[in-house]
């Protein structure tokens, strides 16, 4: 059994033709008049085949392939087909095409899997137009109340609750529609890298076995404001000058003490006053730090935050430093990793072991299940942006290596 890279050429250059800033990426929230069209567009390709489709109160769509066995948990595959600002015509709908091309070649093929597996569209992953990113599947797996939707608005001020009202659905019936506990074996989400490493390596699948988790930690090191023509080099506490011994340390505490997989960045920077020709009284900078085991964060902090220490008591500042927001690890589950593995050589397709330094609705789901992903290559690791490519042939490898794995553990 192989996928059809030209149906998935079709479902992906379809959904790109929904589009409110054509010539200026690809922008389609959700609820928008070119999500809706997307959605039917889909809708109707999920029937043809045969799905059995339903649709959510909040719009999420899954489609349906019979296993023999009903009564047994599903299979899951999936992604998003909202997007950010001016962004591209990969992200999420890749996943969700070859998802939809994995059912399609089953069903050509007549083939009935032990249990059912299902396709699903979640609902605003990316959370630009309500700032409620991954709603869909925080609402699904029970992490957020239904009643949040009406705390995120749109720029126009309409919460998300009264849009999706507007379209038809009815949010206060979504609590029946959650994921029930045992309901879902597995889930595996094909999505594109986002970065660069599989296209440096020319490799056309990434196996992922975890997501980073992340620290962001701001520090602020406050000084003596005064005249920079005027107060002698030795007369100074000034916290630029701390603050740039520290951050230029960064990069030696990440990859001396830290984990191979340990990464860190300074992104943000503030200067008070900010003017050219005064001593500043504090720097205020934030540092990420992202790593698939938590010690690798925790060491990062530590070393820095001492390191900053001994940088102020030598130099007469005082510091302070706080945690601005902090995700754990995501491990994937072994069994779902391996049957993904043994898709890849079972189809002779080159794949390597990865990680994701993203989140995506998968991630959500590991908390109700055991999840999977499959990345393929961003040409030149772009994306969020009208360049973001992947290469087609790429896409039907992954969706064969999905196929394959779906199959596995629906006999599992
Ligand atoms: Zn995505």
């Amino acid at each position: 059994m192989e996928c059809n890279k030209d149906r998935i050429r079709l479902d992906i250059e379809t959904i790109a033709g929904f589009n409110s800033t054509p010539g200026q990426g690809t922008t389609r929230f959700t609820y928008s008049d070119e999500d809706i069209k997307a959605r039917e567009y889909l809708i109707k390709e999920m029937e043809r085949t045969g799905l059995k489709v339903s649709v959510d109160q909040m719009g999420n769509i899954r489609a349906r392939l019979d296993g023999k066995d009903d009564s047994l948990p599903i299979v899951m595959t999936g992604s998003h087909i909202d997007t950010v600002t001016n962004g591209g015509n990969f992200d999420g709908v890749a996943g969700v095409s070859a998802g939809l091309e994995a059912l399609r070649t089953l069903v050509e093929n007549k083939f009935q899997p032990e249990c059912s597996i299902e396709l699903i569209v979640f609902v605003e992953e990316e959370g630009p137009n309500f700032k409620f990113p991954l709603a869909g599947s925080r609402i699904l797996t029970g992490k957020f109340p239904v009643s949040s939707l009406k705390k995120h608005f749109n720029s126009k001020g309409v919460s998300m609750h009264d849009a999706a009202v507007a379209r038809g659905f009815d949010p206060s019936d979504m609590r029946r529609h959650l994921f029930k506990e045992g309901e879902i074996k597995a889930m595996i989400e094909l999505h594109i890298e986002q970065s660069v490493v599989l296209d440096e390596l020319s490799v056309p699948v990434g196996v992922v076995g975890a997501v980073a988790g992340r620290k962001w930690i701001e520090i602020e090191i406050a000084g003596k404001s005064n005249h920079a023509g005027a107060t002698p080099m030795n007369f100074r506490n000034d916290p630029m000058d701390g603050a740039a011994k520290v951050i230029a340390s960064l990069r030696d505490i990440v990859t001396e003490s830290a984990n191979p997989t340990t990464v860190g960045t300074v992104g943000k920077i503030d200067c008070f006053p900010n003017e050219p020709n005064v001593i500043p009284e504090k720097v205020c900078f934030t540092v990420d730090v992202r790593d698939i085991e938590k010690d690798g964060i925790e060491i990062v902090e530590r070393e820095l935050i001492e390191l900053t220490e001994e940088t102020c008591e030598k130099h007469g500042l005082e510091f302070s430093s706080r945690v601005l927001s902090e995700t754990e690890p995501i491990i994937f589950s072994k069994k779902v990793v391996e049957s993904i593995i043994e898709s890849a050589k079972d189809k002779c397709i080159e794949y390597i072991e990865m990680n994701s330094g993203a989140l995506h609705d998968s991630c959500l789901m590991a908390e109700i299940t055991d999840v999977g992903m499959i990345f393929v290559p961003s040409v030149g690791g772009r994306s969020h942006c009208a360049e973001e490519t992947t290469d087609y042939e790429d896409i039907k490898k992954g969706a064969d290596v999905l196929l394959g794995a779906l199959i596995k553990i629906s006999e599992a």
